[in-house]
């Protein structure tokens, strides 16, 4: 499997894309990017960018001879696997000096673990460290677009991905000293896809482990799911919804749809975006685990012609 793991030695994560420095307006603007500045240890120019998974390709490099920051895109040139999907991936390094970037060629492939390029402060930096974004898919347009706070952020096909939701850690690799919060997942224990299943099918959501139990909800087919336990081939969602085992599945799905909970003591289920209320399955008690299938003007579709207010869920 062509894992993504982590690329330096020393984790010590100095800003994640959550801190208020200077990494905040990527995340409040649209389209959004989840950069981390990571120094690889200590000040100083002592750790190296190693790539991540095999068969990356240097695309495009930006800012050699100019004042601008430098910016390094590596895309891989086939699906690689992280803790959350299996899909191509590009990944932006800025801060590495000229002088390194002087060694690399567009097109030279890299295998994972392979040096690429030491760490620097070229542009605003204020010490060396390595700024990295990761993005599904593959390189869009130029790679860069301004974001709704004039900020430039990553642009890939895909659309910008937390750094925890794309590396896994390879504990044999990469010693952390600091992960400023972030879970990452290890590459190497047992629940490494971080206990999520994908549902294949359209599934009733019961109170308990068994048909005889009230049916509540439905969750769609093609649902990432976070399982708590499994009871006779039941899979526990949450303190009271279950769904039957036999459709869920480990391998990922080209798209599917995250959940979120009901944050309202009642929430009335819709057949249309402000539409009529149903009285099946509704309304769905606080807590309740939903699909985000789609969203439109304030309305969250969690099945078919089923809406729920966006207001009462998180
Ligand atoms: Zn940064």
């Amino acid at each position: 499997m062509n894992y993504l793991i982590y690329p330096l030695k020393i984790m010590n994560i100095t800003q994640t894309y959550k801190n208020d420095f200077t990494h905040s307006r990527h995340t409040v603007g649209t389209p959004k990017d989840y950069p981390i500045d990571d120094n690889c240890g200590s000040p100083g120019p002592n750790g190296y960018f190693y790539c991540p998974c095999d068969n990356m390709v240097v695309k495009k490099i930006f800012g050699v001879g100019t004042t601008s920051t430098n910016v390094l895109w590596l895309e891989s040139t086939t699906k690689v696997v992280t803790p959350t999907f299996n899909d191509y991936v590009t990944i932006m390094v800025a801060h590495i000096e000229d002088s390194e970037l002087n060694k690399l060629s567009i097109g030279q492939i890299f295998s994972r673990k392979e040096a690429i390029a030491l760490e620097g402060k070229d542009g605003l930096a204020t010490g060396d460290h390595f700024h990295i974004v990761v993005g599904r898919g593959k390189i869009n347009g130029t790679g860069l677009i301004k974001n709704s706070n004039g900020i430039y952020v990553l642009n890939t096909t895909g659309g910008s991905i937390k750094p925890e939701e794309a590396f896994f850690v390879d504990n044999d690799f990469t010693k952390i000293k600091s992960s400023n919060g972030l879970n990452f997942i290890n590459l190497y224990s047992d629940n490494n896809t971080s206990d999520y299943y994908y549902t294949t099918n359209n599934l009733n959501v019961r109170v308990g482990p068994a048909v005889s139990y009230n049916s509540i909800n439905i969750i769609p087919k093609n649902t990432r799911i976070k399982v708590i336990e499994f009871t006779n081939n039941w899979a526990k969602i949450s303190n009271k919804e279950y769904i039957s085992g036999n459709y869920l599945s480990k391998d990922i799905p080209n798209k599917y749809y995250d959940t979120k909970n009901v944050t309202a003591d009642l929430l009335n289920v819709r057949n249309n975006p402000n539409g009529q209320i149903l009285k099946k399955l509704s309304p769905l008690p606080k807590g309740t685990t939903i699909a985000i299938v789609s969203e439109k003007g304030g309305w969250t579709k969690i099945s078919e012609n089923r809406w729920i207010s966006s207001k009462f869920i998180n």
